[in-house]
């Protein structure tokens, strides 16, 4: 084996794949380009880098399970005029998952509210954070089964491993009293540790009656609710919109 197919061996076995890849075409470059030393080792370094990051992000928006993809940049304020660009944008430093706050957007069907969740879903992860989206019904379902093999808090565990978990459309279905608790357990540890975006049809004062007022309706509530940025979105139906319009 000459030197370079060693070389490329080792980077190999040191999991340095983009390395050993690139490297013929990066001692080119460097020949070519007269780099010094320092120089070429760290362009070597810096690639292998960058395609890791970009591996991880990629790994990431697989675990995160979106059901579609959405993006920000396809959000049209025009039509929705009840939350702005500037709104959302100022979302984007991502401080409210540094201060493991909540987002809540609040509103009629077909209105946006699960296509900005995911759209700052994807925004997060390329920044760096782990996400995970579950509609409420999925969750619910997750932690009933997780609860009856008596592995709740085990689940709880791995759900609190992402930096956001996005709840899509609570209080469409009602739940049951377990279900209910389960999921003040869920939202009790993730409390002032992990950020929350919810989306949901029911405003709060409808929460009460949706969570049968029991004693876990105004905690789960009480929690979500006092670190948040809560979202009130109105208007017509998107998917109304583009049936008339079509
Ligand atoms: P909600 O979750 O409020 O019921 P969605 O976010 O699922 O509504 O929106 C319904 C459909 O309309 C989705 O395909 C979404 O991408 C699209 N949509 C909604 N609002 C907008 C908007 N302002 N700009 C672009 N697409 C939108
Ligand atoms: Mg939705």
């Amino acid at each position: 084996m000459g030197q370079l197919e060693q070389t490329r061996a080792r980077c190999r076995s040191l999991r340095l794949t983009w390395m050993a890849q690139q490297l013929p075409q990066l001692l080119s470059e460097a020949e070519s380009n007269e780099w010094s030393y320092l120089q070429c080792v760290d362009h070597l370094v810096d690639y292998e880098l960058k395609e890791r990051d970009q591996k991880r992000i990629q790994r990431h928006f697989r675990q995160a399970h979106f059901p579609m993809e959405k993006r920000l940049d396809d959000f049209d304020y025009r039509h929705q005029t009840t939350i702005t660009k500037r709104q959302i944008s100022a979302l984007l430093d991502f401080n409210f998952l540094d201060a493991r706050q909540n987002l809540v957007f609040i509103g009629p069907p077909g209105v946006g509210k699960t296509h900005l969740a995911i759209g700052l879903g994807y925004k997060a992860i390329e920044a760096g954070y782990k996400v995970l989206f579950k509609t409420a019904m999925a969750l619910v379902e997750e932690l009933e089964l997780a609860e009856k093999r008596g592995e709740l808090k085990k689940r709880i565990n791995l759900l609190a491993k992402n930096d956001l978990l996005i709840i899509d459309e609570l209080g469409y279905l009602p739940m049951s009293r377990q279900s209910r608790y389960n999921l003040f357990q869920l939202v009790n540890s993730l409390y002032e540790y992990r950020s929350i975006i919810l989306t949901t049809n029911k405003d709060f004062t409808d929460w009460g009656e949706f969570f049968h007022n029991d004693n876990v309706a105004i905690p789960i509530v009480d929690r979500i609710i006092h670190h948040s940025h809560i979202y009130m979105l109105g208007g017509e139906s998107y998917r109304l919109k583009e049936k008339l319009t079509n």
